[in-house]
């Protein structure tokens, strides 16, 4: 029997707790014949798959060796041609500095279709498990998700403009929270600003530690907190207390709030 041609499914594995997946994502995972995944997905969403479907590990770490973006492309395209249902299954979400749109742009050139299933993003969601809502209208009106990961090559990345943003959320920054800390003091935050690093967020190990901005790269080093991490600037971090002392109500902010920029 000759098969048609596949399709390849982008999906967000959502943060980290495996019931953190779209009701989608889990229906193309139980369907799926090949999965390529990255190695922040949660191992649990690997047994929705058929125990018999092909899994390729395409382990993607920042600082250390990692599949070429173009290996990880011929792969899809290969078992797509050959007929397979292939779910290239990310983190989070899968245009959330996670390459989708490459992946997307690289199938559409070999004529593969591809369906983009959107995942909980870590952005937003390991906050969310640590207390800290990444807007409130009485203290953040906007929230700017960034990369840490380009924060040694300053041209990259506008110090400026994030100093203005009421919330910033860091991801890949764990490594560099010291330095993105100082950046931030020195374009005009102020050293007081509540940051918090949250540490394997939305999994059982999760930790969280919280204070001034000047002092976090050294509480979180102090608490040997490990990652994935996610930093948190601005004066929504000091809702995390309000929000674990009311048991997840929402009462009236301190004054104070809102000021510290
Ligand atoms: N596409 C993903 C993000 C990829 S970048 C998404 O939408 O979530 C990977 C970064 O996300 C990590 O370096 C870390 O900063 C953050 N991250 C992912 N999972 C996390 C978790 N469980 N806890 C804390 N941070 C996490």
């Amino acid at each position: 029997m000759t098969r048609g041609r596949g399709t390849v499914y982008l999906v967000g594995a959502g943060p980290g707790d495996p019931g953190l997946i779209t009701v989608r994502g889990r229906e193309v995972l139980r369907m799926s014949e090949v999965i390529v995944y990255d190695r922040l997905v949660p191992p649990a969403l690997l047994d929705e798959a058929p125990a018999w479907a092909e899994r390729i590990p395409v382990g993607k770490h920042p600082r250390r060796h990692s599949t070429p973006q173009d290996a990880i492309n011929a792969v899809l395209i290969d078992r797509a041609k050959s007929g397979f249902t292939v779910v290239r299954l990310k983190g989070g979400d899968p245009f959330v500095f996670g390459r989708g749109g490459e992946e997307c742009e690289a199938l559409r050139a070999a004529g593969v279709p591809c369906e983009v299933v959107p995942g909980i993003t870590s952005a937003i969601a390991v906050p969310a498990l640590a207390g800290i809502p990444v807007t409130d209208r009485r203290c953040a009106s906007a929230f700017a998700v960034v990369t840490g990961h380009q924060c040694d090559d300053a041209s990259a990345v506008d110090w400026d403009a994030l100093a203005r943003i009421p919330t910033l959320v860091v991801l890949m920054g764990f490594h560099a929270v010291a330095e993105i800390a100082r950046r931030l003091v020195a374009h005009g935050l102020h050293p007081s600003t509540p940051a918090a690093v949250v540490s394997c967020g939305t999994m059982p190990g999760q930790r969280t530690v919280a204070g001034p901005l000047a002092s976090i790269a050294r509480l979180a080093h102090d608490a040997a907190l490990a990652p994935p991490a996610t930093l948190v600037v601005g004066d929504v971090v000091r809702l995390r207390e309000i929000l674990q002392d009311a048991g997840g109500g929402l009462p009236a902010v301190p004054t104070g709030i809102g000021v510290s920029r």
